[in-house]
């Protein structure tokens, strides 16, 4: 049975300032029930703390505190503009800066996946500690949660997959709604059966949010963000928007999948799997409705739907020993593909050739040299994938006149076109 318990979460850029957090506190103050609230790192710390380990990782002590000071500088400001007793606040987080801090000193950077779950994570250790003591200062009761101890991941570090049943046990005997009607905890986070910290891939915090909902059957997540819903297209670059009011899980998978940053693509599956509606809300106008992804919909989506994603490389493989069985090809690339992590937005085969279209990511060179053992190996970088749901001629024309296509796809519903970015 479904209890009456929310999930709220709070993105980077609603906990970039004083100002949001505020704001916070106010759309929580008007929840009445039960509500679990996810909170990602504040701004662009996560950036920031890739830096910081950039520099730790080529044993550059002096540069990684000297970024890890900026970070905390930044934090401080914010508590200052915030509480009526920084030092309160401060002291809060001291402790957790401090012991950044030895790490960065006194460590030598390894693994460099692990060393980054262990100090990246605490970008949202930071700021949940600031959001629930910032709460509980205005008078609104809180438990601050540590879900490097409640959400239980595998060690692939910084992509780890959440044991959804060990996690549930932990969740539902933290978050017990006993002590407290609110909880907060980080988004991003968890820990292996180590005690490692992981984390669940930038932008991860949607996926936390999603799977909290999942674990504590939540009646509803929502994810408040600055824009005003899901809409047809990234208005910073197609004009005349429309806004689209409901989603089946579907068809949010689908855009997820293209590459919409409107939500990260793992958050669907364990709402979908217990039919918990995911609403997208503007953090700026809480008033308004946004969006929901939910199981059924009164009205399919009747306009197109355009998606760029960019900085994407075309990689294409043709087999050395001129073997033109393409099953066999198919599947010892993909496994080579899927060892380096690369996230494949697009296929293409021929009789002699493979070409996927992948991320331009840290672990393409070393995918590119796996691959040469079998293949040869081309590839073009620098390229965007405009994918469009509910195509039409007039849309193609309008979107991709003038521009010179290198690849192709259609269907009667989808069409997408690979382009050099411009
Ligand atoms: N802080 C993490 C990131 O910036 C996770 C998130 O914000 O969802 O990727
Ligand atoms: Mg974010």
């Amino acid at each position: 049975m479904k209890n009456s318990m929310k999930v709220y979460k709070f993105g980077g850029a609603s906990v970039k300032s004083a100002d949001g957090i505020r704001n916070i506190l106010k759309i929580v103050s008007g929840v009445e029930g039960n509500l679990f609230v996810v909170v990602s790192a504040m701004g662009k710390t996560t950036n920031a703390l890739e830096e910081v380990l950039e520099h730790f990782m080529k044993a550059e002590k002096t540069l990684s505190l000297t970024k890890l000071a900026e970070i905390e500088a930044y934090h401080t400001e914010i508590i200052r503009e915030l509480f009526s007793q920084p030092t309160k606040g401060i002291q809060a987080i001291e402790p957790l800066f401090d012991t950044m801090k030895k790490y960065v000193a006194e460590e030598v950077g390894d693994d460099y996946d692990r060393c980054y779950d262990h100090l990246v994570s605490y970008g949202e250790v930071i700021s949940t500690t600031i959001v629930s003591a910032f709460l509980e200062d205005s008078g609104v009761h809180n438990g601050w949660l540590d879900m490097r101890q409640l959400l239980m991941t595998d060690s692939n570090f910084r992509e780890a997959n959440i044991r959804m049943d060990e996690s549930a046990i932990r969740m539902k005997a933290a978050a017990n709604f006993k002590e407290h009607r609110i909880y907060v905890g980080q988004g991003f986070i968890g820990s292996n059966s180590k005690g490692d910290p992981t984390t669940l891939g930038r932008e991860g915090s949607d996926y936390t949010a999603a799977v909290v909902g999942n674990l504590l059957d939540a009646e509803s997540v929502t994810i408040w963000k600055d824009v005003p819903g899901i809409l047809n297209a990234d208005p910073r670059i197609f004009q005349n928007t429309v806004h689209i009011p409901e989603l089946t899980y579907f068809d949010a998978v689908e855009l997820a999948y293209s590459g919409a940053q409107i939500i990260h693509p793992k958050t669907i599956k364990p709402l979908e799997n217990k039919q918990i509606p995911l609403y997208v809300r503007p953090f700026s106008a809480p008033t308004e409705a946004g969006s929901v992804i939910k199981g059924i919909v009164a009205k399919p989506i009747d306009v197109p739907v355009l998606i760029l994603r960019k900085n994407l490389v075309l990689v294409t493989v043709r087999p050395r020993d001129f073997s033109f069985v393409l099953e066999e090809s198919l599947s010892k690339a993909f496994v080579v593909f899927h060892k380096h992590r690369l996230k494949i937005s697009l296929i293409q085969s021929s009789a002699v050739s493979i070409s996927v279209c992948v991320d331009n990511t840290r672990y393409l060179n070393a995918a590119i040299d796996e691959l040469g053992n079998d293949f040869k190996v081309s590839y073009n970088e620098s390229l965007e994938l405009l994918t469009i749901r509910g195509t039409n001629d007039a849309i193609v024309s309008e979107t991709t006149s003038g521009r010179s296509i290198m690849l192709s796809q259609r269907t009667r519903r989808i069409a997408r076109f690979l382009m050099r970015m411009e």
